[in-house]
């Protein structure tokens, strides 16, 4: 079972990194590739670069073989589109292995405008994480598709390539990115909320409009 994590990743922050060690134990998977986009579609500009980001996903996980960072999706030009990250692994994966996809509420109630999303159940499984605040609209594509493709356990993926959504409701931390890049442009500290090694990251970089010294 291949299983990935997408995201902007601006910054990546210990409630990603939860979420990911959380899926792995629940998919009994030795690994989650976490795969940062290049230009995320469905939003504006990003606070940092794409390498800028792929750099602080490097040193978050340093020393974590469960782990790993994908970059596929900075080796293409222009928007990140999922189904397309999907298909290219897919391609390599072969037609029968397990392919999982890792999306949080939030971003998951706004499936049904993804580019392709139709085609997303015949490549992947999905994993949709309960982020408290981020409902799926009732009667949304989204919940729609998540009430009729349900997996009851995680252990149902393992049967088949792809096509299922499993909702799952690990413990969170209640931290965000966007409220990340808001305390270092207010000057405050974001430590604890990201590994040491991203802040200093940060720091250095004078990323988020953080003081350079
Ligand atoms: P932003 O505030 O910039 O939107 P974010 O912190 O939500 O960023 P993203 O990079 O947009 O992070 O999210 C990538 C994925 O991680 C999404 O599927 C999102 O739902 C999930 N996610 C973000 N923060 C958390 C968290 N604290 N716990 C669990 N999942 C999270």
């Amino acid at each position: 079972m291949h299983v990935i994590y997408g995201g902007t990743f601006d910054p990546i922050h210990h409630g990603h990194l939860r979420l990911a060690l959380e899926v792995s134990d629940t998919l009994e998977v030795d690994r989650v590739h976490l795969v940062p986009c290049h230009i995320p579609p469905h939003r504006g500009g990003t606070g940092a670069t794409s390498v800028q980001r792929l750099q602080m996903i490097q040193l978050a996980i340093r020393g974590e073989p469960r782990l790993q960072v994908d970059d596929r999706e900075l080796q293409r030009a222009g928007a990140s589109y999922t189904a397309d990250t999907l298909r290219q692994l897919r391609n390599e994966l072969g037609a029968e292995q397990p392919l999982v996809m890792v999306v949080g509420t939030d971003a998951f109630a706004s499936f049904d405008r993804w580019r392709e999303w139709q085609e997303i159940p015949a490549l992947a499984h999905v994993v949709v994480v309960r982020r408290p605040g981020s409902d799926l609209p009732e009667g949304s594509p989204a919940s729609l598709l998540l009430e009729e493709r349900r997996a009851a356990t995680p252990g149902e993926l393992r049967h088949t390539p792809g096509g299922k959504f499993f909702e799952f409701k690990p413990p969170l931390m209640d931290i965000s990115a966007t409220g990340i890049r808001q305390r270092i442009a207010d000057g405050r500290s974001p430590r604890y909320l990201v590994p040491d090694s991203v802040w200093q990251r940060i720091h250095d970089e004078g990323l988020y409009g953080a003081c350079p010294d």
